[in-house]
C-alpha cells in the first residue's frame, strides 16, 4: 500500500537516494532539508511515515521527534531515524525520543527498503483503508498540493522548478506575513542551487510569470520582501 512519507535529510545526495528508493516502492514522498521545513510540511499535510536524519541545520532530528511525539494528533506517525550517529547510546536516545526504528549510515538500500516495508505493513495494519484525501493549500484560485509538488491555477496545472515550488510553499505558509529575502533564501536553499541576495527576485519573477492569472497572489513589499496576499477570494 502506498504511504505518504516525509524525508528530513540535509545531505542532498542521501536525500535524493532515499527519495528514489521510496518512489520506486510507489510511495508519495515529500523531502525537506531541515526541521523548520519539516514542521511546515507537517502543518500542510498528514504523513504515515517520517524518515529523519539526526544532525540537521538548526534543530536536530531528535528534537523534531520529541516535539512530534508530544503533539497528540501525530501519534500514529511512524518514524525511522537514518543517521551517522551509530553508537549504542545514540540508538537508545533516538528510540527513547520516539523513533520506531533506527538505521545507521552508511546504510544499505536494500535494508532501508525492507525497514520501510516493515513499518508500512504495521501502519497499514492499524489504519482504516479509506483512501486518504490529498492535502490542498488554497490561495484563491491557486491550489498547491504539497505532497505531490503539483500546482494548479484555475484548475490548470503549472510546472514549477523545485526552488519555485519551495518559494511558493514558504510564502503560502506565512500567508499575509512579509518574508524578507534572507528568510526566503534560508527556506529554499538546498536544491543543489545556492541562492544569494537578489537571486530571490529572479525566482519570484520567474514564479509570477508561470503563475499567469494567479500571479497577483504574490505581492512585493518594497524594500522588504514578498508575501502572499492576506485575503484571497476562493
Ligand atoms: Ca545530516
Amino acid at each position: 500500500m502506498s504511504q505518504k512519507i516525509l524525508v528530513v535529510e540535509d545531505e542532498v545526495d542521501v536525500r535524493e537516494l532515499v527519495v528514489l528508493h521510496l518512489k520506486r516502492l510507489g510511495h508519495a514522498v515529500t523531502a525537506v532539508g531541515s526541521v523548520e521545513e519539516a514542521r511546515g510540511a507537517m502543518a500542510a499535510a498528514r504523513f504515515d511515515l517520517a524518515i529523519v536524519d539526526w544532525m540537521l541545520p538548526g534543530a536536530s532530528g531528535v528534537d523534531f521527534i520529541r516535539e512530534t511525539r508530544r503533539s497528540r494528533d501525530r501519534g500514529e506517525l511512524a518514524i525511522l531515524m537514518l543517521t551517522a550517529m551509530s553508537e549504542p547510546k545514540d540508538i537508545v536516545e533516538g528510540l527513547d525520543a520516539g523513533a520506531d526504528d533506527y538505521l545507521s549510515k552508511p546504510f544499505d538500500a536494500g535494508v532501508l527498503v525492507a525497514r520501510v516495508r516493515a513499518l508500512s505493513r504495521r501502519i497499514s495494519g492499524t489504519q482504516d483503508t479509506a483512501a486518504p484525501s490529498m492535502e490542498v493549500v488554497k490561495l484563491g484560485q491557486l491550489h498547491l498540493y504539497p505532497e505531490t509538488y503539483e500546482v494548479k491555477c484555475c484548475g490548470e496545472p503549472i510546472s514549477l522548478t523545485p526552488s519555485e515550488f519551495k518559494l511558493l510553499i514558504a510564502l503560502s505558509k506565512s500567508q499575509g506575513r512579509v518574508l524578507t529575502r534572507d528568510s526566503l533564501i534560508s527556506q529554499i536553499q538546498g536544491e543543489g542551487v545556492s541562492v544569494v541576495g537578489r537571486t530571490v527576485d529572479t525566482h519570484v519573477f520567474g514564479l509570477r510569470k508561470k503563475l499567469g492569472d494567479c500571479a497577483d497572489v504574490i505581492e512585493t513589499v518594497r524594500g522588504v520582501g514578498y508575501r502572499v496576499k492576506p485575503d484571497l477570494e476562493a
